[in-house]
This record gives structure tokens, sequence and C-alpha cells, in this order.
């Protein structure tokens, strides 16, 4: 392995996955839903098989998707994206986001995450021979919150971007008005691209609203969003995101992934742009459930001694294993599936200054009720 990716080794996923398998344990590790998104999104995408989509889709994707994704931002944004130049599919989020670094950051300039920030996004900057620095999240009684003076800290000189993640992967925390306005306004101020990664823009509960960076003054301009069918329609499998750029900017997105993967996903496209145009009643539905599930979830952690975080979107819950007595969530987390037949994902993973972040554990609350009531018993009969 070249030098640069040598600190990458395997992903978490792929470690406490297999892990899960072996000893065949509730996997609570991996963000997956272990249920289908809705049945008529299923049928287009068999019809389409059948119907003989299987060749290259257009190099930007198939013309009824990207009108699909411009006629959701316009709606639910007010953004307005031109589907012919301003629209981009990729195979999944996870692709969007390497093109988007590898088509605009030069080697040796810097990127700033917020930490923890989801593994991809490190990895996509070191294969750009890029650099990150990171601000941090912080917690703030039972949330983590922005600290803005480390946002602040991170800029340098040589800082061409920064990545946004709200829902959060970690942590569950979704980014205010009043946040993502001082991150803007250190974006404008520096002159920087930002890349906003919406995968969960449809997953938040209590009430609490995604706002897209984007949609700030003097954002349209610098940002690339990137979503995905992912966890919206529940087709991780599928393979199928999406990035939405001024053309400048999406053309640069768009020469790295042509050779990156020229395209990806042919049936599945027409499929996702009947979903996003017509099942999101279902994403509504599904998005009530799982705020369900996250409350089944935290309750049944707190009630086995985790000290846990409020999680206001997304997969995902941050349990903290302090109280248990426990320190080191990684290698609480490698035992866990032969101790207990459960798997989580160790926090520490997602971050540069591991320290800070030992304690904490992640669960996802993707999963069938059943599913989530077998894992916490599990875990009741041994913590
Ligand atoms: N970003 C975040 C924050 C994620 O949690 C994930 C995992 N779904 C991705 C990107 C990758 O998305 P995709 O599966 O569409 O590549
Ligand atoms: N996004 C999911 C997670 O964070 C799965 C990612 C993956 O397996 N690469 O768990």
């Amino acid at each position: 392995t070249v030098a640069r990716l040598r600190p990458f080794g395997s992903t978490i996923f792929a470690e406490m996955t297999e892990l899960a398998v072996r000893h065949d344990a509730v996997n609570l590790g991996q963000g997956f839903p272990d249920t289908d998104g809705p049945a008529s999104m299923l049928a287009v995408a068999r019809a389409a098989i059948a119907d003989g989509l299987n060749q290259y889709p257009p190099g930007r994707g198939m013309p009824v998707l990207r009108q699909a994704i411009a006629d959701d931002r316009a709606r639910r944004y007010s953004t307005a994206y031109d589907p012919a130049t301003e629209i981009l599919v990729t195979v999944g989020a996870t692709e969007a986001i390497s093109a988007a670094v590898l088509g605009l950051v030069e080697p040796g300039r810097e990127v700033v995450l917020i930490e923890p920030y989801y593994d991809s996004y490190a990895a996509a900057i070191a294969l750009a021979g890029a650099r990150r620095r990171t601000a941090r999240l912080v917690p703030d009684g039972d949330r983590f919150v922005l600290d803005l003076d480390s946002l602040r800290a991170a800029i340098t000189p040589e800082t061409r971007m920064l990545m946004v993640n709200s829902p959060h992967n970690p942590t569950g925390s979704v980014l205010d008005r009043a946040d993502l306005t001082a991150i803007a306004e250190v974006a404008v101020e520096h002159d920087l691209l930002v890349l906003t990664d919406e995968v969960y823009e449809h997953l938040v509960y209590d009430g609490t609203e995604h706002i897209s960076i984007s949609t700030l003054p003097g954002m349209r301009e610098r940002t690339i969003v990137v979503s995905s069918a992912a966890k919206t329609f529940n087709v991780t499998g599928w393979k199928i995101g999406w990035a939405c750029a001024p053309a400048p900017l999406l053309d640069a997105v768009l020469t790295a992934k042509q050779f990156l993967t020229f395209v990806g996903g042919g049936p599945f496209q027409p499929a996702v742009a009947h979903a996003i145009n017509e099942e999101l009643d279902w994403v509504l539905a599904q998005r009530d459930g799982l705020s369900d599930k996250r409350t089944r979830l935290s309750a049944a952690l707190r009630d086995s001694g985790f000290g846990v975080a409020t999680s206001y979107g997304g997969y995902f819950v941050c349990a903290d294993i302090g109280p248990l007595g426990a320190e080191d969530g990684l290698a609480f987390c490698r035992e866990l599936p032969a101790r207990l037949g459960v798997a989580a994902v160790p926090v520490s993973v997602f971050a540069d200054h591991p320290a800070d972040y030992k304690h904490l554990v992640r669960f996802t609350f993707s999963k069938r009720d059943e599913t989530i009531d077998e894992g916490v018993r599990r875990l009741r009969t041994g913590i």
C-alpha cells in the first residue's frame, strides 16, 4: 500500500461487521436498514432491468433522475440547480465526496473537517494528496455542539475546502442556523469551498429542522451539495448518490468521477427518480419510525447504564461507556460481539484526537424493533 493510504487499512465497518457475522451478533454497528424501501421504487428497478436499461447510463446520470433531484432541491430548499449542468449522479455519496476532493483540492492544500468525521472524508483527502485539519464537536450537556473557535483556528492560508455533515454521523447532532451562519461567514471570509454531506437530510427528529448551508447568503456559488438515496429510501446497496453545484465546480467533480467509475447503477437511476418524485410520504413515515427507534434504543441504553447523548438526526446514537466502568471504546467494541453478541462502532476511529472520544461508542437504530430489542436484551445480560 502506498504511504498516503497506509493509515487507513480496512474500514471499521468491515471489521465490526465481520466480527458480527463471525459471532452471529446483532449488528448495531454498521448503519444500514434491515427492511426494504418503497415497493413502487423496487418495482421500477425490476421493470428497468426487464426493459433492457442495462447498459451505460449517460455520464452525468439519467435525465429523469437529474430532473427529479433538481425539482426536489427547488421544492424543499428553494434552490435552483440546472439539471443539464449543475447535477451529477454518482456511485453513492462516497464517490461524490472523493471526486469533489480529487477534482477541486490541489495536493498539499488543506480541507477542514468537523471531528468526529465520517471515515471516508479523511481517506478521500489522502487520495488527493491533500491535508486535513479539524474543527471539533464537543459535548454540551446531553448533546454535541460545534466549537466555533476550533473552526476558526483550523483555517490557514492553505485551506481550500470545509466539509460539513448535518445531520451528523456519528453524533446525531444537527447544526442549527446560527452554527451554519458562522461556518458560512468563515467560508466567505476566507473564500473557501464548502462540501455539505446531507445524506441524512430527511432524517431529523423532535421537530428539528435540517438547513442546507447552500441556502445561506453567499453560499450557493461555493458549495457542493452531496446526498444519496441510500438512507432516504433504504437502498444502501444501490449506491446512487449525487452532487449539486454551480457548473464550474461540478465540471471539476465530473472530471474526476469519469475516471473513478465513469457511470454506475443504470437501472436503479429511474427507480430513485420515481421514489424522489412519488414517495416522499413514505420517507416522512420512515423518519417518524426512526425517531421512535431512536427513543427506544436510547432509553434502553440509558437503562443499561450507558450515558447517552440525544440524537437529533441520522441513524446513530453515541453512548458513553464511562459509567459502566469501561474506558476504551475500541477495545470494548472489539470484544462485544464475542462477549455479548452485539456489534457497535468506536467513535475514536472517526477522530484525529482519539483520546477525546475514546469513551464513546456508536450504536445504530436503523434496524427493526425486534433487532434493537434483541440487541438491548443481550447487552443487559452482561453489562
Ligand atoms: N456520508 C455519511 C455521513 C454517511 O453516513 C454515509 C454512509 N451512508 C455516506 C456518506 C456514504 O453514502 P453512500 O452509501 O451513498 O456512498
Ligand atoms: N454509513 C454507514 C455507517 O456509517 C455505513 C458505511 C459503510 O459501511 N461504509 O455505518
